[in-house]
């Protein structure tokens, strides 16, 4: 703010004001002057002035006056003011032009070197007040700067604080997942070892034989379920879980559900615990949603009741509320404390106490469960009172289905060995032991196979050995499946090629592909389910 060098002179005698500027002439001073109070007054209101020399004789308004007006100024408050005067030198006009604001007086005729001395000093001294203020000003502005900074850093500081937390937490909780899990693959794989290894014992006996099988299979089973609970969970975290809505028959779900849990408690040795279907409701036993999905909530819901139930009973069923179907699973087991009841569907979560530490899971279920009922737009919950039991239940939004027609017998009843002596197969499949155990499947139908270990080897074979039906692996190396279908088709349109993959078919983008091909096996491969969909296409 470069005011230092600007001052005014109000004298109402033109002479006077001629007189003061050329004793000023050289102090590189920006002059104003005026002929009077309110003339000096307008000037006043629009600059700001190092100092005013105001003379104190004049007409209309007096410097008196005009030094009190002066005052009321926005600009020049605190200017300081000479005041100037020939006649008014007595020491009671000094009081009251000091009392007034003034700083100091000079009589006239004026000394020009009293007056350069005293103009120079208030000129200094006003620089030095100006330069004082631009700092204070600034460090006013600094100060409020560091303030908001300070806060800003606070928030900063807070939430990385608050994030160190979550991430801790999740860290724990992963580490805890990751030790769990791997005593829960380890318990089925050193089952399967352990069996695997005495049934290749000749010494034991048929029923010990069937026994260890029976564990084997078992075992691997748990080992699968584990490992798509692991595959969903991923899929989940990758955004990539997909709906596929389909008329379903809830009673049918409901039965099979019934058939397989009564099957699965009596395995677990808790014959003592009923399983009952409660509700089932006529208004919206046919619907469409995804039907798969469906089960795997209610088989999360099913598997957790028998695992934290002793005794006591299962209750479980499906009724229409309002526009909605809610499906519920209700037991009187070990039930949930209110605290773990808040984060039961959060990944990774799995109740410590001592009752269920013996208890397998990977506490993945629950959350995988809720994810899947937020993408079919419904709601999930559960209310439990510990050491007494829970429910636990989910709605989805009613949409009406049609009626499906009634199913076939299930593949999983077992039809006798075919004879296929005068067929081929190819079989087009990268890992050697899934070719051999779908060799050994085929053994005793003494069907000729035929092996490509890649997409390139598939539609070779293929073109020079003419086989009566492929199965083809989707992910192979060089070439896979859905390249090598398509090159066949080219040459072969009618050969049947059966799609084997470890991806449910709308997973894979296997829909996309669904015109070329004409049937579809899911891995682990079950060889009733093989034969029965082989025997489609090899009948004459
Ligand atoms: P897990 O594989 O550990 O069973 P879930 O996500 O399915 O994982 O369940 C998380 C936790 O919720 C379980 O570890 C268990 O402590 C608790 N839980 C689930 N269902 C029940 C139930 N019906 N009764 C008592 N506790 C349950």
């Amino acid at each position: 703010m470069d005011v230092s060098k600007k001052i005014l002179i109000i004298d109402d005698n033109e002479a006077n004001l001629f007189s003061l500027k050329k004793i000023l002439e050289k102090a590189e001073l920006q002059i104003h002057t005026a002929l009077s109070g309110i003339d000096g007054l307008r000037l006043a209101c629009k600059n700001r002035y190092s100092l005013i020399l105001l003379d104190i004789q004049m007409p209309v308004m007096d410097g008196f006056e005009t030094l009190e007006k002066l005052r009321e100024t926005e600009l020049n408050t605190y200017t300081p003011v000479i005041l100037i005067s020939a006649i008014f030198t007595e020491d009671q006009y000094k009081i009251r032009g000091i009392k007034t604001g003034a700083v100091d007086f000079i009589p006239k005729p004026v000394n020009p070197e009293i007056i350069r001395a005293k103009v120079k000093v208030f000129i200094t001294l006003e620089d030095q007040k100006y330069q004082l203020e631009d700092l204070v000003n600034e460090l006013e502005k600094k100060n409020k700067l560091l303030k908001s900074e300070i806060k800003k850093r606070k928030k900063i500081e807070n939430d990385l604080r608050i994030a160190k937390q979550n991430a801790e937490r999740i860290s724990d909780m992963k580490s805890k997942f990751l030790s769990n899990m791997s005593h829960e693959i380890r318990t089925p794989v050193n089952s399967i070892l352990g069996f695997a290894n005495l049934i290749s014992n000749p010494q034991i006996s048929e029923q010990d034989k069937e026994r260890y099988v029976r564990y084997v299979s078992n075992s691997s089973q748990n080992l699968l379920f584990l490992i798509n609970e692991i595959l969903d969970h991923s899929r989940i975290e990758a955004g990539e879980l997909k709906i596929t809505y389909s008329n379903i028959d809830l009673d049918d779900l409901i039965t099979e559900l019934f058939e397989s849990f009564t099957q699965i408690k009596k395995q677990m040795g808790k014959d003592n615990l009923k399983l009952i279907v409660e509700t089932q409701d006529d208004a919206v036993r046919y619907c469409k949603s995804d039907l798969q999905r469906i089960r795997q909530v209610l088989i999360n819901f099913l598997s957790n009741a028998v695992k934290y139930t002793e005794k006591g009973e299962i209750r479980f069923g499906y009724q229409a509320v309002k526009d909605k179907v809610r499906f519920y699973v209700r037991d009187t087991g070990l039930g949930i404390d209110k605290t773990s009841l808040e984060s039961i569907f959060s990944r990774f979560t799995r109740i410590e106490n001592e009752d269920n530490l013996s208890s397998q899971g990977t506490g993945l279920g629950l959350s995988i469960a809720s994810r899947i009922i937020d993408l079919l737009d419904g709601d999930i919950g559960c209310s439990s009172e510990l050491n007494v039991g829970s429910e636990f239940f989910f709605t989805i939004p009613f949409i009406a289905g049609e009626m499906l027609p009634k199913h076939e017998p299930s593949v999983t009843i077992d039809i006798e060995d075919p004879d296929w002596s005068k067929y081929t197969i190819l079989i087009a499949e990268d890992e050697e032991m899934n070719f051999l155990f779908l060799k050994e499947a085929l053994r005793s139908t003494g069907i000729q196979i035929l092996w490509a270990e890649n997409g390139i080897q598939a539609v070779e074979q293929t073109i020079q050995k003419n086989p009566n039906l492929v199965l083809m692996d989707v992910k192979m190396p060089d070439m896979n499946g859905f390249e090598a279908i398509k090159q066949i088709r080219n040459s072969n349109p009618a050969v049947p090629i059966v799609i084997q993959t470890a991806f449910a078919k709308n997973d894979d983008g296997l829909a996309d592909f669904e015109e070329t091909f004409d049937d579809f096996i899911t891995k682990p491969i079950n060889r009733t389910v093989l034969l029965k969909t082989l025997d489609k296409f090899l009948n004459d």
